[in-house]
């Protein structure tokens, strides 16, 4: 049996991870849960998984969720103090950390330092503070699980084999919407055209950087730390299909790759269960239903995001995670419709290029790059 505390309880990752805990009651069970602002579902979630402790993101918010859940009995926390609560809570053995953005770095890094296990979903923590995550972890013994597909794809590959003799490190991206599309059209594509992923259903941050492929920078980053390779080291490839969710290539040229079906339950279980594999609901994969898979390299002139993200990698020090905070600012404002698709990247740009790189070596010099980069995008926005 493990106890989870799920942070993120609401998002596309929380509600499918619940969906596991509904289909394994037997393994998994939830102690806590941190959620944003959908009160109507995370009472519901309350309800029917009984958690002892819960934290929603504004303290306002605490009188109405008590409303809802009537006589349950739980703890309502509220604020980064209660979903840093959550996540270190003496009953928790692993933390699923499934908030979005840098809103999940705290809470997630108290978990590692409460000494608990952490299946990572949240990318946004480990590119904003891959060095002092990665360390904390060592010093705790702490393990880092991934649940990102790509991610948990090559943990898969890295199993039974010598990991000083990998030579690369191939994640596969799909492409998005717009793998096709003309590229003078991009400056005109709507909301709506951005939001429609071709492979996966997910939340709306995520799929705008889907369609930017600041998706796939932001994963390089993570890779970078989750697997402690050099940026050389890592390679990303487009495979519309999103059959192959990535591949590890070793010293002899041998290519090891995990496929499946698009369905966040398998990574998820994986994380959680690890090193054991369930037999869930889920369908298995039939390739005879795929026909062809198709591998192509990135075109640049389409995808700029992920240059910014190679970029800030091989700078180092503060730079990722002033390319993570002007990339929320950016894609907020994009879905908000105040900028068009093609500023998201240039908004990006111009505010490393502003930025005095340094080493950070503690979080607090990390929160305040990332409130100096998320005001000078908003300024750029306005
Ligand atoms: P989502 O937008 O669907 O859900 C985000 C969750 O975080 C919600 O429960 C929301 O209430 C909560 N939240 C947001 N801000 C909060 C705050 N300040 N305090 C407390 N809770 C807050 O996002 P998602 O698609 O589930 O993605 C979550 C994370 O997992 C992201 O980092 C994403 O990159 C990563 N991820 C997602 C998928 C996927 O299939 N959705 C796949 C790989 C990785
Ligand atoms: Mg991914």
């Amino acid at each position: 049996m493990r106890t989870i505390a799920l942070l993120g309880s609401t998002g596309s990752i929380g509600v499918t991870t619940l969906a596991l805990v509904r289909e394994f009651p037997d393994r998994f069970k939830v102690h806590g849960m941190v959620a944003g602002s959908n009160l109507k579902l995370l009472a519901k979630q309350i309800k029917e998984f009984h958690p002892a402790c819960v934290a929603i993101k504004n303290e306002s918010d605490v009188p109405q969720l008590r409303a809802l859940i009537g006589n349950g009995k739980v703890e309502i926390l509220f604020g980064e103090a209660g979903a840093s609560a959550v996540a270190s809570a003496s009953e928790i053995d692993v933390v699923l950390a499934a908030i979005v953005g840098g809103a999940g770095l705290m809470p997630t890094l108290k978990g590692v330092l409460a000494g608990k296990e952490i299946a990572l979903a949240n990318k946004e923590a480990l590119v904003m503070a891959g060095e002092i995550f990665v360390k904390a972890a060592k010093a705790k013994r702490v393990r880092l699980l991934p649940v990102d597909s790509e991610h948990s794809a090559i943990f898969q590959c890295l199993q039974g084999n010598e990991r000083g003799e990998v030579d690369k490190i191939i994640l596969t991206a799909s492409g998005g919407p717009f793998l096709r599309a003309p590229l003078n059209r991009l400056e005109k594509v709507t909301v709506t055209q951005a939001l429609k992923h071709p492979n996966w259903k997910m939340g709306q941050k995520i799929t705008i950087d889907s369609a930017t492929m600041m998706n796939k920078g932001l994963e390089v980053i993570e890779a970078r730390w989750e697997f402690d390779m050099a940026p050389e080291g890592i390679q990303v490839v487009i495979h519309p299909q999103s059959v192959v969710h990535s591949m590890v290539r070793y010293q002899d040229g041998a290519v090891m790759a995990q496929l499946g079906i698009a369905d966040m339950r398998i990574p998820i279980a994986y994380a959680l269960a690890f090193p054991h594999r369930l037999k869930g609901s889920w369908r298995p994969l039939d390739l005879t239903q795929h026909g062809e898979l198709n591998f192509l390299p990135v075109e640049k002139k389409r995808y700029p995001a992920l240059a910014l993200a190679y970029a800030a990698l091989r700078d180092g020090g503060t730079m990722p995670v002033v390319l993570n905070g002007a990339n929320e600012v950016a894609v907020a404002a994009f879905l908000e419709r105040r900028i068009g698709f093609r500023e998201i990247h240039r908004i990006i740009e111009e505010t490393m290029q502003r930025h005095k790189n340094k080493r950070a070596k503690e979080v607090g010099e990390i929160l305040e790059v990332d409130r100096w980069a998320r005001e000078n995008a908003l300024a750029l926005i306005h």
